[in-house]
């Protein structure tokens, strides 16, 4: 049997002060500390935070994806491009888009939505809706997210306030090439 060469290490004994932890202790809460001051700052563009008070805060910030509130678009002439083919309400797993069609005088439009209601607390942000609809009629592009409330019926999206917020689509449909126009 050969020999095992042995390599006996010594052990760094730790001093007082680093048994006690009490330099380390004071050294965290001193970044802790001059984190909390530099963050107090007046001049936002000395803080360090990151963070923003949403949803009482919003930013200017948001992804090109973001899915802010819902608009519903319109066609060319104005008129709300949804035709109440309820596709949208279907699919929402909240169940939160009441619609109520109505026959239009245009036969080729066949329906419109009488009714198009959307309750935003129930939403649940999905998007489904916009990817469901076949016609464009639907988007959640506003970059607007939703402010909290105090009153419930405010919650209540109906479809005059949400065409406000729409533009023009000229989006085709059938799988052709979607030419939309995007207002904020
Ligand atoms: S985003 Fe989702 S939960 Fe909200 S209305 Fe659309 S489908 Fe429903
Ligand atoms: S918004 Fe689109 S999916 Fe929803 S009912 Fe109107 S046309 Fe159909």
């Amino acid at each position: 049997m050969g020999t095992v060469n042995v390599k006996v290490l010594e052990r760094h004994q730790k001093t007082f002060w680093e048994k006690s932890y009490i330099p380390e202790i004071s050294r965290g809460l001193g970044v802790t500390v001059k984190q909390f001051f530099k963050n107090l700052s007046p001049n936002k563009e000395k803080r360090d935070t990151f963070t923003i008070q949403y949803p009482e805060a919003g930013t200017d910030h948001y992804a090109e994806r973001f899915r802010g509130q819902h608009r519903l678009m319109k066609r060319e002439d104005g008129q709300v491009r949804c035709v109440a083919c309820m596709c949208c309400s279907t699919i929402c797993p909240a169940n939160c888009i009441h619609i109520e069609a109505a026959e239009h005088d245009d036969p080729s439009i066949e329906k419109y939505p009488k009714v198009f209601v959307i309750d935003e607390l129930r939403c649940i942000v999905c998007g489904l809706c916009v990817e469901a609809c076949p016609c464009d009629a639907i988007r959640m592009d506003t970059g607007t997210h939703m402010a909290p409330r105090t009153d419930r019926t405010t919650a209540f999206h109906q479809r005059d306030d949400l065409l406000k917020k729409g533009g023009i689509s000229i989006a085709t449909r059938a799988g052709q090439k979607a030419l939309a126009s995007k207002s904020s």
